[in-house]
């Protein structure tokens, strides 16, 4: 069955709204509003203290960090943990990463302005958001479809019209959109998903977890070079499992747990 997009990025071009512009509504969903964003002191503390405390050095990495509203991606009920360096659950058995997670990915993806980068696994949109703000033109793949839908809504919202969220399977790339710049995936597979490698451009990136469904992961950096690939070993980390055609099957996850799963650096 061919992939659907969510929708088309109808609002490209749009300029950005900032976090100290919008505000979220009693439904959730984050509306426009002019006042002070109260949460700004809580997203700088986490840049300064979680990021570039520690090995985020990138200033365009932390710059998008510092502007993206991470508040607005969270249930009402976790907004106050929002700013705390942990992923948190976002329903449907699923997590939006943890900030320094979401910061060590994309700096070690190396993303350029224009650069043409796919996510797999949209989540809440927060990372999609993320690497919109660094200038990357964003085509990202979510399996859920209420995630999707949702993630949509909420990156419109927040004048991330310009991001194509596509609801599907990711494990197999998007052929359709490629070559791509960057590739980041935000699930975890059994091994390298090689049609993602082979969406990469000639100097193109791929970061992904790779190994157990939910156990004994590392996150690998794989580099198309003229020849081959450079494949590096960056960390080791817990996400929950990517799955579809080039990951796992929904029979070996069985059924969702609904369990907060963490991807914190051991
Ligand atoms: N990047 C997200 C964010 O910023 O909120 C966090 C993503 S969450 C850790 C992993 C996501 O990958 C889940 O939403 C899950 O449904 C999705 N996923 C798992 N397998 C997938 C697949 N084959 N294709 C697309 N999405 C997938």
């Amino acid at each position: 069955m061919p992939l659907q997009p969510e929708a088309s990025g109808s609002t490209h071009g749009r300029p950005l709204r900032r976090a100290s512009q919008v505000q979220r509504r009693d439904d959730g969903v984050v509306d426009q509003d002019l006042g002070t964003d109260r949460h700004a002191g809580a997203r700088r503390r986490m840049v300064e203290v979680d990021l570039a405390g520690r090995d985020i050095v990138d200033p365009r990495v932390l710059t998008a960090m510092g502007l993206v509203p991470r508040h607005l991606f969270v249930d009402d009920t976790r907004v106050g943990q929002a700013y705390e360096d942990r992923a948190l659950p976002i329903g449907r058995g699923q997590t939006i990463s943890q900030p320094y997670i979401v910061a060590f990915t994309i700096q070690a993806l190396s993303v350029a302005q224009g650069d043409r980068v796919l996510e797999v696994g949209t989540g809440s949109g927060y990372a999609a958001a993320v690497l919109a703000e660094m200038g990357a033109a964003v085509v990202t793949v979510e399996r859920d479809p209420d995630l999707a839908s949702t993630a949509r809504s909420r990156l419109d919202a927040l004048g991330y019209g310009q991001v194509e969220v596509i609801r599907g399977d990711g494990s197999m790339g998007r052929l359709d959109r490629a070559p791509f710049d960057a590739i980041t995936v935000a699930a975890a597979a059994p091994s390298v998903p090689e049609p993602l490698v082979t969406q990469l451009r000639v100097g193109g990136r791929l970061v992904v977890p790779v190994g157990g469904r939910r156990s004994g992961q590392n996150l690998i950096r794989v580099v198309r070079t003229g020849e081959g690939t450079e494949v590096e070993d960056l960390l080791q980390v817990a996400f929950v499992p990517l799955v579809g055609q080039a990951g796992w099957s929904d029979s070996q996850i069985g059924p969702r747990r609904g369990a907060l799963r963490r991807n914190h650096p051991r």
